[in-house]
């Protein structure tokens, strides 16, 4: 058992993109941030009863360091991302065509 390393750096990989393929691991530094889907609205909002509303003054959700949140479809590990053995060989062929 190993744990999968950043695409960009050596740091170890806590992000994955869910629905993507290998090759999608990030360190905190590194995974893509900013989302349509982490939009709220902002603080003393109030949803009407009825109809629509203008949601064009919604903002991005933050963590606690204030940072964008990745794309909902991230997933967060902070012990890691482990890559069993038999994954090795197919991350050989993404790695090559990352290259
Ligand atoms: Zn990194």
């Amino acid at each position: 058992m190993r744990k999968a390393k950043c695409r960009r750096c050596d740091k170890m990989a806590v992000w994955l993109y869910m629905p993507g393929p290998l090759g999608t691991e990030y360190c905190d530094d590194h995974v893509p941030r900013g989302c349509s889907c982490n939009l709220v609205p902002p603080s003393g909002f109030e949803l009407p009863d009825e109809g629509d509303w203008d949601s064009s003054d919604w903002i991005e959700d933050t963590d606690e360091q204030g940072k964008l949140l990745p794309c909902c479809e991230y997933m967060y590990d902070e012990e890691g991302l482990d890559i069993e053995d038999e994954d090795l060989e197919k991350w050989g062929e993404y790695d090559h065509l990352d290259e």
